[in-house]
């Protein structure tokens, strides 16, 4: 269905899920039905006055309902239930004559997560004032003709992860290629770094299974950076190991702007158990290859976000080899932070369920080596994930060169191309 932004008037095509729906009497609700295909429809309204617009990439808003000429309540709905509460919102607004608006996020029963953030056209992102009440998020905007965009975290899309790879082609030891498609036929790009047929060992980089995880991204940006800097060590690594770095996995649900899934409504870090979806199938592919020419993967690092920061990791005695590397990596991370007075605390959450189909589990299980789920706070400063990042990532390089190739794994190489379901 083609989707035309359209204005709404006061009180007029309200967009809510079908719950809410129930004892709503406006006369839009037979349009609300046929239009309501996914949690975000509709793509514009306003008060005659105030343009409210989320027609953009990563722009999200589930429905609109101007309550006074002043006051705007927009519901925040999910892609599809269940979900990990993360209620995302983007959206840009304007308006012909100067007014306030007070702007109400609403969030059903579930909790508001991300902070507003107001940028103009070329400037920089820069945070709200609000207030939260239970289920609800409330600022004030000074609404004009400039357009402002609103959203729950700085926009990190498609043009960013274009720029970031384009500026590493140069570069004669690092490809980008296409590993695959998502459901919606965007590209899943990979930046890869081989430095000679014979370097067996690979470190993989896996970013936005979950798409309004900006401050994971945020780390995985400058954690690669740091790897591919031209210092003594790292070229000394990236002789020994090859890198092999995904950062957008779930591109349709960054464009969609939805909180949690991908295109067809699934979680892809729950998917690494099934493997039913087409993002988590691209790298498992790739991954295959790289086994069946011989190649070993010996570590990986998945960013995330969620309310702190947080390293979800393998348990040291859970069997992946070498069996306390994670946990050294993050013990040296914390002195060097410490020693460094950045502000941030190192707090690492082992943990497994092989019947999750989390992607670190995933990685010890079939490959026999460590992988942790890095986790950005939401709120985090931003100076503070690169510098934490840059260390994670000098860190890591100068453990991954002192350890033996043979240390890596548990698993002998025959066994590692688990079969895709
Ligand atoms: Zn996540």
């Amino acid at each position: 269905m083609q989707i035309l932004p359209t204005r709404c008037h006061l009180r007029q095509k309200v967009r809510l899920p079908i719950s809410r729906l129930i004892g709503y009497t406006c006369l839009n609700i037979l349009f609300s039905l046929i239009t309501l295909h996914g949690a975000h429809a509709e793509s514009a309204c306003g008060n005659g006055n105030v343009n409210i617009n989320w027609q953009f990439e990563a722009g999200a808003i589930g429905g609109c309902e101007f309550v006074s000429e002043q006051a705007v309540v927009l519901h925040l709905v999910p892609e599809n239930i269940p979900i990990n509460s993360s209620p995302w919102y983007a959206f840009d607004v304007s308006a012909k004559q100067t007014q306030a608006l007070q702007v109400t996020l609403s969030v059903g029963e579930r909790k508001p997560r991300y902070l507003p953030k107001v940028r103009m056209a070329g400037a920089q992102w820069q945070t709200l004032p609000y207030e939260i009440n239970a289920n609800t998020l409330r600022f004030n905007l000074l609404v004009t003709e400039q357009v402002q965009t609103i959203a729950g975290q700085e926009l990190l899309v498609s043009d960013h992860y274009q720029q970031w790879l384009e500026k590493y082609k140069e570069n004669p030891q690092i490809t980008v290629e296409e590993i695959g498609q998502s459901s919606e036929q965007r590209a899943i790009f990979a930046l890869q770094h081989q430095p000679a047929s014979s370097a067996k060992e690979w470190l993989i980089v896996l970013g936005r299974q979950h798409p309004p995880e900006v401050t994971g991204a945020m780390a995985l940006f400058a954690f690669v950076d740091q790897l591919l800097e031209q210092t003594a060590q790292n070229q000394r690594f990236l002789q020994r190991f090859n890198v092999l770095a995904i950062p957008l996995l779930n591109p349709d649900g960054v464009s969609k702007g939805n909180w949690r899934h991908n295109a067809n409504g699934i979680d892809l870090n729950r998917d690494w158990k099934a493997f039913s979806q087409v993002e988590t199938q691209a790298v498992k592919r790739r991954f295959d290859e790289i086994t069946k020419a011989g190649g070993n993967i010996v570590y990986a690092v998945d960013f995330h976000s969620t309310w702190h920061d947080v390293f979800y990791t393998m348990p040291s005695d859970h069997g992946a080899q070498p069996a306390h590397f994670t946990e050294a990596w993050l013990d040296t991370l914390a002195k060097q932070i410490s020693a460094q007075q950045i502000e941030f605390k190192v707090v690492q959450k082992p943990g497994t369920n092989q019947d999750n189909g989390v992607f670190k589990q995933f990685i010890a299980d079939t490959y026999g080596v460590h992988a942790i789920t890095y986790e950005m706070g939401d709120n985090t400063d931003r100076q503070v994930i690169k510098q934490v990042a840059e260390l994670a990532a000098d860190i890591l390089v100068g453990q991954m060169l002192a350890t033996e190739a043979t240390a890596f794994s548990s698993v002998s190489t025959n066994d590692k191309s688990a079969p895709t379901q």
